[in-house]
């Protein structure tokens, strides 16, 4: 599972930054003279940031050389992505793409420039549907301009077998222009089959029925180590049955896979150690049969590599994009630990057992033992596939229950892309926040509200609890519900303890007000900042998203009796301020065992239920408000990361060094991608 910028998804409307060693601006010396600049561009609803790498060069030779294995292995992947989310990704970024590349009329007229401007939605997005919103995006150009620009190119075009240039145009035409074909990448409604109304490509032909019906088949009744069915396929009707597309060597996706494993097997040359050696064998290994006993195999090598600096994340892996959250898709971390930054999530994971016992859970909903929680900060030196260019700040992996129950989880703060975010926000926390002491407070305050929370919902909130016996799988009893459900689980957990006295024992803040702080932020995103991302007339989708208005809806309702959070209005502006801080934390607890007794038990209506009321439906006079405050700020809704580049430096056929370059030029990065790492058909 992974969190976005927890106080919403920019960092100019996030807290602040986390405290702990990884201040790269203090960090790293200003080797290269020049100012390094973070934000790079803007264009539509998006903001384009660089991440620094500090730390990189003074790693040694042979360290630098598995990095940039990894790096390849990530990259390698990438186009999985785009044809995992929407059948036509690839046809449509690769005919636009040769537009760009080649069209030799005049490139400044209106028409040119909206079509870049939607090719660049589309590299950010890995397709054309919005990354976030999952909105199909409208071309600024009309069809016929298409037409044009395709047939006044002279460059091959992405044609199927025996398809004319008009044919494709015409195809492709239909699904870019069309409102009503494929509008949404992952369909959440109630009232919809979700699989017919979703376009993600994870399956073709089939009901939502049929697919339940077809894994009820498989899943094993009482089955205590459950395998992750469906992460690593495409499930098809052929022939009136449905059939599983496995993605492996050999298999659906074997020319990006077979890349990927070449570049994994150089890496297990230089591994640091017989723990990620034995990780990365097995995910070979994964990658090479397709198992899913191997899929689980390789996560439990990877959960004992816990002494290795580097770290990578590569696979089938978050489910957000399945709207029945059972496929995975493609993505990739590769990174170096931080070792200042996580002491602090150090002693956070050394009191995981005190945290458990202290949850306002019912007690057989509690674990007795929870083993091997760990948790670190990262430096990111590449991310490729579903978190590329827009990005997670911090990951808690693997997602497997029994893996998590009887081996444990990693988490991961991802410290230098968090300090980027940092680095460009805005003054929206002041437009947000009602009052002089709020303001201060989030100023002195802010910075490490957000990272506790970050540490605390992904270290201790993901991990805690268990399911009652016979209880089956998130997604089997949540169905759409499940990820809301987990993440907001989680938030609460962070949330509940944020004022809790242990904190300041355990030395990891101050002061309770660091707590008051954290509540100020996350009850000011949900009700008011969040909205920013919501077109008009839509409502919420986004599991986190979900997740934080069902909280902050709840506790405002619940706690109006005693005007816990009070809604005011000044000059013509909403604000919430909480009233009573005691009184939230309550409220936060009752919310946060009624959760955990949905999941113990598996009381779906009661998920809905609440997921219904709280979490879909927005003010649509509150959601214009704050878009208009926004407009007001100029500031972007969404950000993402041009990645660094790292370039092998060869002594004959041995690589000696590795040396890491910063490209400024986002496009420039997307075409060189896609001149180096297009392996996969156009249609697959
Ligand atoms: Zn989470």
């Amino acid at each position: 599972m992974l969190s976005s910028i927890v106080a919403a998804g920019t960092a100019a409307d996030q807290g602040a930054e986390p405290p702990g060693g990884a201040r790269p601006s203090a960090a790293e010396p200003a080797a290269a003279g020049a100012e390094f600049r973070v934000e790079t561009e803007r264009f539509a609803d998006v903001r384009i940031l660089r991440y620094r790498v500090p730390g990189f060069e003074a790693l040694d030779a042979r360290t630098k050389v598995l990095l940039y294995y990894l790096y390849e292995a990530a990259l390698c992947g990438r186009e999985i992505t785009y044809d995992q989310k929407y059948r036509y990704n690839l046809a449509i970024k690769r005919t636009l793409e040769q537009i760009v590349r080649h069209y030799p009329g005049d490139r400044d007229t209106a028409d040119f420039r909206a079509l870049t401007l939607y090719l660049k939605r589309l590299w950010f997005a890995n397709g054309i549907h919005h990354h976030y919103g999952h909105d199909k995006f409208a071309p600024g150009f009309a069809p016929s301009a298409l037409a044009a620009f395709v047939r006044g190119t002279p460059a091959p075009f992405p044609l199927r077998d025996g398809q004319t240039l008009g044919e494709l145009i015409d195809e492709l035409a239909h699904v870019m222009f069309e409102a009503n074909v494929d509008a949404k990448l992952v369909s959440k409604s109630a009232d919809r089959d979700v699989l017919t109304s979703s376009a993600v490509n994870f399956y073709s032909g089939l009901t939502q029925p049929e697919v339940e019906a077809f894994y009820a088949k498989l899943a094993v009744p009482g089955d205590r180590t459950p395998v992750a069915l469906g992460i690593n396929s495409r499930l098809v009707k052929v022939d009136g049955a449905a059939v599983e597309q496995v993605q492996k060597v050999g298999g659906r996706y074997t020319q990006a896979i077979e890349h990927i494993v070449g570049w994994l097997e150089k890496a297990v040359t230089v591994a640091e150690n017989a723990a990620q050696r034995a990780a990365l064998e097995e995910l070979i290994r994964f990658y090479r049969t397709g198992s899913l006993e191997d899929w689980d195999s390789y996560n439990i090598a990877w959960l004992r590599d816990t002494e290795s600096h580097v770290d990578v994340v590569n696979g089938f892996i978050e489910v957000y994009n399945d709207p029945l959250g059972m496929r995975g898709t493609f993505q990739s971390v590769v990174s170096f630990r931080d070792p200042e930054a996580t002491r602090r999530i150090g002693t956070i994971a050394g009191a995981a057992q005190w945290f458990e016992d202290h949850m306002p859970f019912f007690g057989r909903h509690k674990k007795a033992n929870v083993t091997g929680i760990s948790g670190k900060v990262i430096t990111v030196v590449i991310e490729s596939g579903d978190v590329s260019p827009s990005t997670p700040i911090g990951i808690n992996l693997p997602n497997s229950d029994w893996i998590r129950r009887e081996h444990g989880s990693k988490s991961v703060t991802l410290g230098n892309v968090v300090a980027a975010y940092n680095a460009v926000r805005g003054g929206v926390d002041r437009e947000f926040s009602y009052g002089a002491a709020e303001v201060d407070r989030n100023e002195r305050y802010g910075e490490l509200a957000t990272s506790l929370h970050v540490d605390l919902h992904e270290v201790i909130g993901h991990g805690s609890g268990q399911i009652e016996p016979g209880v089956g799988p998130l997604h089997e009893t949540m169905k759409t519900y499940g990820s809301t459900l987990e993440e907001a689980r989680a938030d609460l957990v962070a949330l509940y303890f944020a004022v809790d006295p242990k904190l300041v024992e355990l030395g990891l803040q101050p002061s309770v007000e660091v707590g008051y702080t954290a509540y100020d932020q996350f009850i000011r995103n949900a009700l008011l900042q969040q909205l920013n991302r919501i077109e008009p007339g839509k409502d919420l989708e986004e599991d986190h998203m979900r997740n934080r208005q069902l909280i902050a809806a709840w506790a405002y309702e619940h706690g109006r009796g005693d005007n816990v959070i009070e809604r005011r209005v000044r000059d013509g502006k909403t604000f919430f301020v909480i009233n009573d801080y005691a009184k939230l934390r309550a409220l936060f607890g009752r919310l946060l065992r009624e959760l955990q007794r949905i999941k113990s038990t598996g009381d779906y209506a009661a998920i809905r239920e609440l997921v219904e009321r709280y979490a879909v439906k927005v003010d649509p006079a509150l959601n214009a408000e704050v878009r208009a405050r926004y407009a007001a700020l100029d500031v972007p809704a969404y950000g993402g990361f041009i990645g660094p580049r790292l370039v092998p430096v060869r002594d004959g056929d041995e690589i000696v060094d590795v040396r890491i370059e910063h490209p400024e030029d986002f496009a420039a990065q997307m075409l060189e991608y896609a001149d180096r790492y297009a392996f996969l058909p156009t249609w697959n």
